[in-house]
């Protein structure tokens, strides 16, 4: 039995101070995991204007914490509050660099002081716990935005008495995001220029956050095993697959759990009314679908499938075939219902194909958690047609809903989803491999046909609404994996 570990858990978003996407979700939910484990563990995340809105209640823990930041101290504030009663969070609060409406960037692109916003975040996170006088067996780092934590203490803090014993794990939710950054503003990390390498922090001339976490950590994991494979080829590896296959040995998969006391149609406090997930056709499915019907102004009658989707309007999503596929989905028998946010290249084009079809599209261009859990509850069949996908939230989130997905066969969502067999009655949704519009629509035709044989429909529902994805056993992947990080640093 392995003792009981000391986690600080590293993230620039979580559920329900602030949120873009699944990370927030991973990482307000983790934490309450690995604690009912037994284990102790803390939080830390910036203080936002998004967090400010959720009126916390919030103490001042440290009120000025002073983080170096090229030859000056920028000052912050760590605000504290308990998440769920029962994790430890601190909230840095430095209302420069977060009091802003976004967070990371607007449609228009990234904030042009990303690399110093999220500089300070990164070494805030040591000197807070110095201050703190909390030494965590492992920091888990979370993607670009806490990737230089392991380059400190490889480095500024390596004979740093207070973190001897303090090992790393990162993890990549989104290779995609790399944190990329001009070589002038290495001074402004205060890490020494001989990092700036190749096997640093050095990439294509540039720096990279991402590349930071990726080379310095004790260990890297990702959020499938699936995802774990595709970044290793140059398909996926978007320029970085040389440096995953260098960590080869030490990088893992772990699938994301999902928090069924606020994903679930059994607990969900924001739908018109909760429903079973034992799989049969229940008043509480027809009624949540009636209210999304209202909500977007459509109609469909009861053999008319809904097809929702909630994304971040991002090329990864794969909305370049979508709107390809639209013309002839547009033909079939059903409605669409889109919640999503992001580029403005995507607004545009979502606005302009909610005009054309708005008979039977409805999009809605916002970021709105309420809508989300009605369109998992409403709708009859979740599409996600993702170019890449390291996990996928929403394709597991449906499951329970029995809200069935229609997913492109990559990353997380190939490892998630199996292919409905007519014949056995096995599966819990549809599945399309080629990346190409035309595979799509045959794959919404085919869940569209089997919407109408009611024997068959169920039998799909209930395979999925009895799927168990909650986050106990991914918890336990991490602990061994906390314990493979301890031991790596101590031979290191
Ligand atoms: P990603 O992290 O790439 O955005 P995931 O599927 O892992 O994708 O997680 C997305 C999470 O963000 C889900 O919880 C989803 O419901 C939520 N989400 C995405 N877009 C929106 C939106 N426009 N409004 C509300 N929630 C959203």
């Amino acid at each position: 039995m392995s003792k009981n570990l000391k986690i600080l858990i590293a993230s620039s978003e979580a559920i329900p101070f602030s949120k873009t996407g699944g990370l927030a979700d991973v990482a307000g939910a983790l934490p309450k995991a690995l604690k009912s484990l037994g284990h102790e563990v803390r939080l830390e995340v910036p203080y936002y204007s998004m967090s400010k809105k959720q009126n916390l209640n919030v103490k001042e823990e440290i009120s000025s914490l002073e983080v170096p930041i090229a030859d000056r101290k920028q000052q912050g504030t760590v605000l504290s509050t308990v998440l769920a009663d029962k994790v430890p969070t601190y909230l840095i609060k430095q209302d420069q660099y977060y009091d802003r409406e976004y967070l990371y960037s607007t449609p228009q692109g990234d904030y042009p002081d990303n690399a110093e916003r999220f500089i300070f975040f990164s070494r805030s996170i040591l000197e807070m716990l110095k201050k703190l006088d909390f030494t965590p067996d492992v920091i888990h780092c979370n993607d670009w935005q806490t990737g230089l934590v392991p380059a400190y203490l490889k480095t500024l803090y390596a004979k740093d008495e207070f973190f001897k014993n303090t090992s790393t794990i990162f993890t990549v939710h989104n290779l995609g995001y790399q944190g990329k950054f001009w070589a002038l503003d290495m001074p402004m990390t205060n890490l020494p220029w001989e990092i700036f390498n190749i096997n640093g922090i050095e990439y294509y001339g540039d720096i990279s956050f991402l590349k930071s976490g990726l080379m310095f950590s004790d260990v890297l994991s990702t959020v499938s095993k699936g995802y774990s494979r595709e970044i290793q080829t140059p398909e996926f590896g978007l320029g970085m697959e040389g440096v995953l296959q260098y960590r080869k040995k030490d990088l893992y998969g772990i699938v994301n759990g999902v928090d069924y006391e606020v994903w679930s149609p059994e607990n969900d406090k924001f739908i018109k009314k909760t429903y079973s997930t034992n799989g049969k056709t229940s008043e509480g499915k027809k009624t949540c679908r009636e209210d999304l019907l209202k909500e977007f102004g459509l109609k469909a009658a009861k053999d008319v499938p809904i097809i929702g989707m909630i994304s971040r309007f991002a090329d990864q999503k794969g909305f370049d075939i979508l709107a390809e596929a639209l013309p002839e989905l547009m033909k079939q028998n059903l409605v669409m219902v889109i919640l999503g946010t992001g580029e403005q290249k995507y607004h545009d084009l979502f606005t302009a194909l909610n005009k054309e079809y708005s008979k039977k599209l409805k999009v809605l261009i916002a970021f709105d958690n309420k809508i989300a859990h009605k369109i998992e509850a409403g709708s009859d069949m979740f599409l996600m047609p993702s170019k890449y996908e390291p996990c996928g939230l929403n394709q597991i989130y449906s499951l329970k809903y029995g809200t069935i997905p229609i997913v492109r066969a990559t990353g997380g969502l190939d490892d998630t989803i199996q292919g409905y067999n007519p014949k056995t009655g096995k599966g819990n949704g549809f599945k399309f491999s080629e990346y190409s519009a035309q595979k799509l629509i045959e794959s919404v035709k085919s869940a569209v046909s089997l919407f109408q044989d009611p024997t068959q429909w169920n039998k799909i529902v209930q395979n999925a609404m009895k799927e168990d994805h909650s986050w106990e056993s991914s918890a336990k992947e991490y602990i061994n994996l906390y314990n493979i990080a301890l031991e790596k640093n101590k031979i290191n």
